[in-house]
């Protein structure tokens, strides 16, 4: 059985779903497919449970108006008897109804979870729908009864995987499922997520839940690339990742793939297809255990950096004072990226975060603390580095133009990552484009 998921563009539109349903039978393999929103839609949501938290009613209603109105076009367009935009008109109705009751009742943070999941509870009714229409047997796997997450919202794959095993067991006579990804159940039974872009999640637990043969992800590129298209000209998709170059990659920027949906696809070694679906002959990009080659393989840059420096000559030859300041990182729940040290200072990045002050306050007892923002990490992804020969002569030749604020290489075979100031990214990723693929 395998797991094939797509995003919110690739049923963002009902020619698309049309494509996707082609895709989901070209094979006889049995299969659980799952979806995101439309594209637009959970943004749209975003907006919705925003205006009704902060008491703006009538604009959270007109926002809830607007995208029905989409959703109404969209079932025109996406069937054709009247049976079938019956049921569809049903959905939506159903659906918006739910919206415009939320209006009315005092807004909480599971509330706005609810309003969150409605949007891949529509696409995969509607294309349930247009699936009966078009005579292609089918049933549709509601992820709440089986998608859970714990009190650290982790998710539960033991959980995952004995109810899924019941609902797949109990419809045994189907070889086609389709089910929401993204959403989820709390430790509390509520609806919850797995945070944005969490459908990928959803596939990689799936497919890890059930032993799937592969994972396939449809995107609107045909894999991942050696650099960021939307910066230099020139790109081409990577044939074959190790679970730790997509790892680095998916983290350190490539938007192709949520990070979380590596770890489940690594631990449970169920291999991961990146496709294309405007493209589906493309060959994208697979992500197995092997790397299948040695060498640079792509460069992914991560923006909204900051540096923190904490000089101390107390640091000098004491021990413990490391743990000390990873602590205050801890207690504010805040992840570091890289990490430099000399023997009186270290350096530490982390995301732009809202405890920025909070965690300086409580690192100045520790030294002389300096904050730099804005700045981007640049992530050089491949295999078996430490042993790539010149690689670090390349890379300092090819960006003697760019101050380069930290290095961190051999921490991991698989990267070398760069700071620099996010107003060098573009010229970084060009000048790297150019010294390292040879390519413009
Ligand atoms: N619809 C959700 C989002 O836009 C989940 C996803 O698309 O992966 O974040
Ligand atoms: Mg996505």
């Amino acid at each position: 059985m395998k797991v094939m998921k797509f995003g919110g563009t690739s049923v963002g539109k009902p020619e698309r779903m049309r494509q996707v349903s082609q895709l989901i039978t070209a094979d006889a393999e049995s299969k659980i497919v799952v979806l995101s929103a439309l594209s637009g839609t959970t943004n749209a949501l975003v907006e919705i449970g925003n205006a009704i938290s902060s008491s703006q009613r009538e604009k959270a209603k007109e926002l809830i108006d607007k995208l029905e109105a989409h959703y109404q076009s969209f079932i025109v367009e996406l069937v054709k008897k009247p049976s079938s935009l019956a049921k569809a008109k049903a959905i939506v109705a159903e659906h918006f109804e739910f919206l415009t009751i939320i209006l009315k009742i005092s807004f909480s943070e599971a509330l706005s979870k609810d309003i969150l999941a409605q949007g891949e509870l529509l696409s995969t009714k509607l294309f349930s729908v247009f699936l009966e229409e078009n005579g292609i047997d089918h049933f549709l796997l509601p992820a709440l009864e089986f998608m859970s997450i714990d009190s650290h919202d982790e998710p539960q794959i033991n959980s995952i995987r004995n109810r899924l095993d019941m609902l797949l067991r109990q419809h045994s006579d189907k070889t086609l499922f389709i089910t929401q990804g993204y959403i989820c159940r709390n430790a509390r039974g509520e609806v919850d997520n797995l945070k944005r872009g969490g459908s990928d999640y959803s596939a990689s637990l799936i497919a890890a839940a059930i032993t799937a043969s592969v994972c396939e992800i449809w995107t609107d590129i045909d894999g991942m690339h050696n650099n960021d298209p939307r910066v230099v000209k020139k790109t081409v998709a990577i044939e074959q990742l190790s679970f730790e170059e997509a790892a680095e990659l998916a983290y350190f920027g490539a938007k192709i793939l949520h990070p979380a949906s590596i770890w489940p696809a690594q631990f449970y070694k169920i291999p991961v297809r990146l496709l294309n679906t405007m493209q589906p002959e493309a060959k994208g990009t697979l992500i197995t255990e092997e790397a299948g080659s040695e060498g640079v393989k792509a460069i992914a840059a991560k923006d909204g950096i900051i540096a923190i420096n904490i000089r101390s000559s107390r640091m000098l030859l004491a021990y413990g004072f490391l743990r000390k300041i990873f602590e205050v990182f801890e207690k504010y729940r805040t992840p570091i990226d890289m990490i430099t040290t000399s023997e009186v200072a270290v350096s530490i990045t982390i995301e732009s975060s809202a405890e920025l002050k909070a965690i300086v306050r409580e690192l100045e007892p520790f030294g002389t603390i300096e904050v730099e923002e804005n700045h981007t990490i640049v992530s050089i992804v491949g295999n078996n580095l430490n042993s790539t020969p010149d690689i670090l002569s390349k890379l300092f030749t090819a960006l003697s133009p760019v101050p380069i604020r930290m290095v961190s290489y051999g921490g991991s075979k698989h990267n070398v990552s760069l700071l620099i100031p996010s107003a060098y990214k573009t010229q970084t990723l060009q000048l790297l484009n150019k010294g390292l693929f040879g390519l413009e």
